[in-house]
């Protein structure tokens, strides 16, 4: 019997990417991401964020719908706002950068979820700068009007990779998916924004 390389007592069921060996169930769901520095690609990590993710949307849809779709919106914004603002910045960005940025901030968060340590997103070049924008804004507003919590943000980064795929695939230039975000959501809005938020809730 091949014995886990962790726990030295348990079956080794599982090839584990980050030791490099077989492992045990137990140890796998134990270790993932706090011990063990899990690739994105592992199957048992995948699997696993796919189904605790889905479990805590249920959650967080159970309480007042329309005040679940509403804070949906505010952070779907505060994420745009950021590509807007950053596409803004650099008009050669790419819809293929914008969602590597968007896909990289909702694996970053379901880490964080998983674990309760934060995680860097995980991706280069100007996809990470723009990562750390979004992440940047959706930081800001959780500052100041209290969300987005995490299950959110992840749930709303994943359905604008969709949305951006989609656009991004109705035009040939690669730019489609930024092009509309620039004339939903205007640059360097988010403050206004946070601000008539934060002032009618005073009056
Ligand atoms: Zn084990």
């Amino acid at each position: 019997m091949v014995v886990c390389v962790l726990c030295r007592q348990r079956k080794g069921k599982r090839f584990c990417p980050a030791v490099y060996n077989l492992i045990c169930p137990t140890c796998c769901g134990t270790h993932r991401l706090k011990k063990l520095n899990c690739p994105s690609s592992c199957p048992y990590l995948r699997q696993a964020k796919a189904l605790e993710m889905a479990q805590r949307e249920a959650e967080w849809a159970q309480k007042s719908s329309e005040r679940a779709e509403i804070e949906q919106r505010l952070t779907a914004f505060a994420l745009e706002e950021a590509i807007s603002t950053f596409a803004a910045e650099h008009p050669d960005l790419t819809d293929a950068e914008a969602i590597s940025a968007l896909q990289a901030v909702q694996d970053a968060v379901e880490r964080e979820v998983m674990s309760g340590i934060p995680h860097e997103p995980n991706v280069d070049g100007r996809a990470k700068e723009l990562a750390l924008r979004i992440l940047k804004n959706a930081q800001t507003m959780r500052q100041r009007i209290g969300i987005p919590h995490n299950v959110l943000l992840a749930r709303v980064a994943r359905l604008l990779t969709q949305r951006a795929m989609l656009l991004s695939q109705r035009t040939r230039d690669g730019q489609g998916y930024l092009r509309t975000v620039r004339i939903d959501v205007p640059p360097n809005s988010l403050e206004q924004l946070l601000e008539r938020l934060t002032s009618s809730a005073r009056s």
